[in-house]
């Protein structure tokens, strides 16, 4: 396979960009060899310098539901472009948008843009101390939040892949109110919110994308309502990856729970760089200028990406596309897992709505230890192989692939023999 000019890039763009990435996991540090540079990408399809064209299942880690460069939302994008790029002051977008994030998530009134997923999580932080009064947050091992000083504890994916357990540079101050708990194991939870009366909010993510695909179970999510609504702790969904993704009102539609705060991006920016986090008026209130929480952004709610936003979401509601995610996702994991019986590979797959991941174990994954039971070996001469066959999948262990709604039957079926030869190679 070419993969010369990814090579060249990759060797200048060492010398001015760290590892030559602007983002770690885009350094295939986990799966090893040169990571690709990509020139272009159209539909379900992405195409690296070399030339090389792959069904593309990362789609940007997410906000590429529609695929690339959706032809309605692309002619939105060009025509708000000839108004101009960046105000610094309210337009008609940020309003339509706000009302169609609103309408989606019943547990919000209000919602505030931001520029990514990192700023929505950390802004909903401070809301929820501002509106309790209190300064200790519960975040469960494997669940990511960004990148913000207090969530850089037992944080999944990236971490996850690089081996390290948190960031050099957050100071133990900074993390010192970040108390850890097991996803799907609700006596963790019960236990800080006994011993500790200091809590403004448990965050969670409804379906933990960031070490792999983990499900919580019904009873869990539950539980987890139930309680913090008992304590006066406020329960902060990040539907930042779910989000329009498992359903168009979100993991929570689909698990029948409303959250106190919701943190969103990805697919709400269809592209762009766009985060919200939205709660009831109550709560929302407490943000500057109706409050005293102080958050702001010179590019927030910026225009053109409030455009692109809101022809994805528009295309979305009118394509309803989810029954079908679910259908393409079923067939890819009896596709996985047929490949893995022939060839005497343990293996097993965990999905929701458009999110699917495969571990390689024995071990059935429902939190972030069992998910680290994975062989990673396996999975890099896997993830290698499907490169080799047309597909590209996250270059990690712990991200999930993605469905997008350009993805026709065909390239289904690329994506099914890249696995039957991939799992030959594992074996
Ligand atoms: N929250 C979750 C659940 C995420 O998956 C991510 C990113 O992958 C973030 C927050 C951070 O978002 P961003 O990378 O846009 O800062």
């Amino acid at each position: 396979m070419k993969l010369e000019k990814s090579i060249e890039l990759y060797t200048k763009g060492k010398k001015h960009l760290v590892g030559a990435v602007n983002s770690p996991v885009r350094a295939f540090k986990s799966v090893g060899g040169v990571p690709l540079f990509i020139d272009r990408a159209k539909g379900s399809k992405i195409i690296d310098v070399d030339g090389n064209e792959y069904v593309d299942m990362v789609l940007s880690y997410g906000p590429m539901i529609l695929g690339h460069r959706n032809s309605v939302v692309e002619k939105t994008i060009k025509k708000y472009l000839k108004k101009g790029y960046s105000f610094g002051a309210s337009t008609r977008g940020e309003i339509i948008l706000a009302g169609m994030v609103c309408d989606a998530f019943p547990g919000m009134d209000k919602v505030r843009f931001v520029n990514s997923g990192t700023e929505a999580v950390l802004s909903a932080i401070r809301l929820a101390r501002a509106f309790t009064g209190k300064n200790k947050i519960i975040k469960f091992a494997g669940c990511y939040h960004g990148h913000s000083d207090a969530l850089l504890v037992a944080a999944g994916s990236g971490l996850a892949t690089l081996s390290i357990p948190g960031s050099k540079g957050v100071p133990e101050d900074a993390v010192k109110n970040t108390l850890i708990a097991e996803f799907n194991n609700i006596d963790s939870v019960e236990r800080h919110l006994a011993e500790n009366k200091d809590i403004a909010a448990v965050i969670f993510e409804p379906i933990a994308g960031n070490m792999g695909v983990v499900l919580p179970t019904q009873e869990f999510i539950e539980e987890l309502r139930e309680l913090t609504k008992a304590s006066g702790v406020l329960l902060i969904a990040d539907e930042v990856m779910t989000g329009f993704r498992s359903k168009f009102g979100g993991a929570q539609e689909l698990l029948g729970i409303e959250a106190d705060i919701t943190c969103l991006g990805k697919v709400v920016g269809g592209g762009f760089p766009v985060g919200a986090y939205g709660a009831r008026n109550e709560i929302m209130e407490m943000v500057s200028p109706l409050g005293e929480m102080y958050q702001a952004g010179t590019l927030s709610g910026n225009p053109i990406a409030m455009s692109c936003g809101i022809a994805t979401l528009k295309e979305l509601k009118k394509r309803n596309p989810y029954e079908d995610f679910e259908k393409t996702a079923a067939f890819l994991e009896r596709v996985l897992l047929d490949a893995a019986n022939e060839n005497g590979v343990d293996l097993q797959v965990n999905r929701f709505g458009s999110m699917i991941n495969p571990f390689f174990t024995k071990e059935k994954v429902v939190d972030f230890k069992s998910a680290q039971t994975s062989d990673v070996k396996k999975f890099k001469t896997f993830f290698w192989k499907m490169i080799e066959n047309g597909v590209f999948l996250p270059p990690s262990q712990f991200e999930s692939w993605f469905l997008a709604t350009a993805m026709s039957k065909r390239d289904i079926y690329k994506v099914k023999s890249a696995i039957q030869i991939a799992m030959k190679a594992v074996a």
